[in-house]
């Protein structure tokens, strides 16, 4: 199976990232990597100090062990942490940078944000290793990291890792949470497919789901939970294939739909009033119950549709600005979201000419990409994943879990069904009500 995690990177990657090792020992190998890869002394080891057991010990004590008996000397670059935990914003990144830009070689030893970093911070050419300690999220294997910019998360373009070393032991090891975390963002696959191709075919791109064939297996055969023969492999699969998809699509788009955005939205918020907000893929989890639900709906009441004069109404932008100001007042927030939306009506407006209509083959499509409801919070359930938004930690209040939805198609600059909803004049308090209300029966919801 790594074998055929390695051969997909290198082509997904055009020859950036040669290696994907998932074993037992993996972190072990870290030193012969380095020296494959043509590292030299000083290797910086980027770590969030956070203590992650593998059967013989410590994750990064084994790391370091190893790329020392290779004859390297090491050091430990820990990012700076604040009460918020480790947040990839400009000043963490530069500081990062600053302090890793004499390495040969850099090491980051994690999951996610750790990983995220490691690829925001290395210069281009320096050889990046990541141990990756949890199948917590698909952003491994991928040229992206996400990042905090004047206060919004986006992600940005950044570098491959030159390998990964996947240690199976940590994996098996690694708390509820991530795995939960994983899981929640291998679902989104469940929308977010659709929005990707009701996007592209809106706005003249290619979009080709057969590329996404392998991942669609591997989330395929999450189904059964965590007890299931093969369980964590197809995690890792699901996650991996995940991330190269987004190398060979060149952008995040196919696996970044509604139930994303949620996320981001989640996020912005806590950080905006500064509270704490709980892991990316857990929210993208609960945030998939809620989407496939919305699309089912929206399908439902014939709303996935266009006119030749179907576009955004005149108040768009100040309906941006209404929603922000709730978490935000100082109207920073309200601001860069405001032109990310202007961006999408100025595409949508200029490319308005060429729009295909949207027609019953189409639809077709779109409703054999979508998951049902049921079918992702049965899987979320097998892996003790959160369903709704008060199984999130913090717990989010329904109150607040209705704002969320309803600033969603209020943020960036991407096309999903939420934006067509605006248009078509179906964007209110009760299309959102329903929709919770259609999550809740399938488990998800508030
Ligand atoms: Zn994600």
């Amino acid at each position: 199976m790594t074998t055929h995690l390695t051969e997909a990177a290198l082509a997904a990657s055009n020859g950036h990232l040669d290696q994907i090792d998932y074993s037992a020992g993996a972190a072990a190998r870290a030193g012969e990597t380095l020296t494959r890869l043509g590292a030299r002394s000083p290797i910086a080891i980027l770590s969030d100090g956070v203590a992650k057991p593998v059967d013989d010990g410590d994750l990064l004590a084994k790391v370091v062990a190893s790329i020392e008996a290779s004859g390297f000397a090491t050091e430990i670059v820990t990012p700076l942490i604040d009460d918020h935990g480790l947040v990839l914003d400009e000043r963490t990144v530069q500081d990062s940078a600053d302090r890793l830009a004499a390495a040969g070689g850099v090491v980051s030893v994690g999951s996610g944000t750790i990983t995220d970093l490691g690829k925001a911070a290395t210069a281009e050419g320096v050889p990046l290793v990541a141990v990756q300690s949890a199948a917590s999220v698909n952003g491994y294997a991928d040229a992206m990291s996400v990042l905090i910019n004047a206060g919004a998360k986006s992600t940005r373009p950044t570098r491959w890792p030159s390998a990964i070393l996947i240690e199976s032991d940590a994996l098996e090891r690694s708390p509820d949470t991530l795995v939960g975390s994983g899981v929640g963002d291998a679902v989104a696959i469940g929308s977010s497919i659709a929005d990707w191709v009701l996007a592209s075919h809106l706005t003249g791109a290619e979009a080709d789901p057969a590329v996404l064939t392998d991942l669609m297996d591997a989330v395929g055969r999450l189904h059964d939970g965590r007890e299931a023969d093969g369980a964590m492999p197809a995690l890792v699969d699901a996650l991996t294939y995940g991330g190269l998809s987004i190398g060979v699509v060149g952008s995040t788009a196919p696996l970044s739909g509604c139930e994303h955005l949620t996320s981001h939205i989640l996020d912005m918020a806590a950080i905006a009033e500064g509270t704490e907000h709980d892991l990316h893929g857990r929210q993208v989890g609960v945030a998939t119950v809620l989407s496939t639900a919305l699309w089912e709906i929206a399908l439902e009441r014939d709303l996935v549709r266009i006119d030749a004069g179907t576009t955004y109404p005149e108040d768009t932008l100040d309906r941006v600005d209404t929603t922000w100001r709730v978490v935000d007042p100082s109207g920073r927030l309200s601001e860069t979201c405001q032109a990310n939306v202007a961006q999408k009506i100025a595409v949508w407006q200029e490319t308005a000419a060429t729009r295909p209509t949207i027609d019953a083959e189409l639809i077709d499509r779109l409703r054999g990409l979508l998951a049902a409801p049921q079918y992702v919070s049965r899987t979320l359930s097998q892996w003790g994943a959160p369903l709704t938004f008060s199984d999130l930690t913090p717990a989010i209040s329904e109150e607040r879990a209705k704002w969320v939805l309803s600033a969603l198609p209020f943020m960036r600059n991407r096309v999903t069904l939420a934006d067509l909803l605006v248009m078509n004049g179906a964007w209110d308090d009760e299309l959102i009500d329903a929709v919770f209300a259609r999550a809740a029966a399938a488990g998800g919801g508030a």
